[in-house]
């Protein structure tokens, strides 16, 4: 299997590569040359059996060598079904998510990340320092994954002040020698624009071996579609479609959920939830991808301006129109705009549908979900809920599943608003609010930051 840029003009790549590289030289998003399918029999095969056992199939098209150290990947997670289902009505589901260490469905992809970030720069005799923007959820789930790991370091970036309290302990309360936390006296937006230019910096970027893992990594896209596997043949299959309601930002997660449906899994329709950020759910209904400003919600995981993943979504809903995809990326970047092309959202209607939810209704949904199920779910969560409500009123049938992606303990002041419930921290995370906290503040400025990482990790306070 190789792998090539959105934009055609990177070179093709192995998954491995792929796996260490993050942005195409070209500004591309990594794809495969032709996403794989799954012989039905193989595929009916997997139905019951234990995650680790389908994650190991599902994987290996993608990427056909190694050991993929899915044993220690999941060791970490506090359910054995790893994201178990829950039912929530006749034919409507939640798949939680949110049993890994940071309590967030970004556990899947990066706990995984971790082990194959180890074994595949220790096989090419490298070290890496991966440096992360984070709003909130990532930079937890990136520090518990790489934490005490050899050949990496990790230094996360995150708006000083700026994010909650539970989010920061996550980053701020891990041990570990090989990480840094900073908080950057700015914006989220400034903490990614000094990303991108560490990134942009070619000697410091040499000098430190500077690694990725946001969003557009492409084998976090891989680890994501294993649920989607496991849900649909547990739901579904001879004939019988699962469709998913997915709570969406920067298209990571619903896409994973395209490629399931690709390699031959039993999936109907793919619902797109947005908050008040509706950018994914204007482009799907008019056809016009257009930037606004960011709104600040309930659902902080989910406030995106530009949905980078989407862009993998044009590339193969046009066959894989590099050029289209280009002039398309050139016109954002230009006017803030651009239009897809009649023919391409046709394509892509065939597979999704979207929803927006006001903050109005997420507070309801959550209110409603507790008083009807006495289940909390988290605001993310509620999002995806309201969304699957509207896709029935619109006449959806067949099993429909939500994404819980979030455990409603990461988000308590808005549960608690809204539904005057405290949700309690699981068991093995309870003394999160006694541990000590580790973090240095930054100025908003390039060469400080250049400067700390440089001088080493272990001196950090
Ligand atoms: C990241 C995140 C999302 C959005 O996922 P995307 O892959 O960016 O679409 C939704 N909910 C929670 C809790 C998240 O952390």
């Amino acid at each position: 299997m190789t792998y090539l840029s959105t934009r055609g003009a990177a070179p093709q790549l192995s998954f491995d590569d792929v796996l260490l590289t993050g942005l195409a030289p070209d500004g591309g998003l990594y794809v495969p040359e032709v996403y794989p399918t799954l012989d039905p029999s193989v595929i009916e095969g997997l139905r019951g059996r234990p995650y680790i056992e389908v994650a190991e199939v599902v994987i290996r098209p993608f990427s056909p060598e190694g050991d993929f150290h899915l044993e220690d990947a999941y060791r970490s997670f506090a359910h054995p079904a790893v994201t178990p289902l829950v039912q929530t009505g006749a034919e409507d589901f939640l798949l939680e998510l949110f049993h890994g260490p940071t309590l967030a469905f970004k556990d899947v992809a990066m706990q995984w990340l971790g082990p194959m970030f180890s074994s595949r720069l220790a096989a090419a005799g490298r070290r890496m320092t991966i440096v992360c923007a984070t709003s909130g959820d990532t930079g937890g789930a990136a520090i518990e994954a790489m934490a005490g790991r050899e050949n990496i370091s990790i230094c996360v970036l995150h708006p000083n002040e700026a994010i909650s309290n539970v989010q920061r302990r996550f980053m701020t309360t891990v041990e570990s020698e090989n990480v840094l936390n900073l908080a950057v006296e700015g914006s989220f937006d400034d903490c990614q624009r000094l990303v991108k230019e560490m990134f942009a910096h070619d000697a410091f970027r040499q000098a430190v071996s500077l690694g990725a893992v946001n969003s557009i990594n492409w084998a976090r896209i891989v680890a994501q579609t294993v649920y989607y596997v496991t849900s649909s043949l547990t739901l579904g299959g001879e004939g019988r479609l699962v469709s998913y309601c997915v709570p969406t930002g920067n298209f990571g997660d619903i896409f994973a959920g395209f490629v399931a449906k690709q390699l031959g899994a039993p999936i109907g329709q793919l619902i797109i939830a947005t908050n008040e950020n509706d950018i994914l759910d204007r482009t799907l209904r008019t056809g016009r991808y257009e930037v606004t400003g960011v709104v600040k919600t309930q659902s902080p995981s989910m406030d995106i301006q530009v949905s980078s993943n989407f862009e993998r979504l044009i590339h193969a809903a046009s066959g894989g129109d590099a050029e289209l995809v280009t002039s398309l990326m050139g016109a954002l970047k230009q006017s803030g705009s651009f239009t897809l092309p009649d023919a391409v959202r046709a394509r892509m209607a065939e597979d999704f549908l979207s929803f927006r939810v006001s903050e109005e209704a997420v507070s309801a949904r959550m209110s409603k979900t507790f008083s009807e199920t006495a289940m909390l779910v988290d605001p993310h969560t509620a999002v995806g809920l309201e969304a699957a409500a509207q896709a029935r009123v619109e006449g959806l049938k067949g099993p429909l599943v939500t994404l819980s992606t979030a455990h409603p303990a990461k988000f308590p002041d808005a549960v608690k608003t809204a539904t005057g419930r405290e949700p309690s921290l699981p068991p093995g995370c309870r003394d999160l609010y006694s541990r000590e906290e580790r973090f240095e503040v930054i100025g908003a400025d390039l060469e400080s930051l250049e400067k700390r990482i440089s001088t080493g990790f272990g001196t950090a306070e």
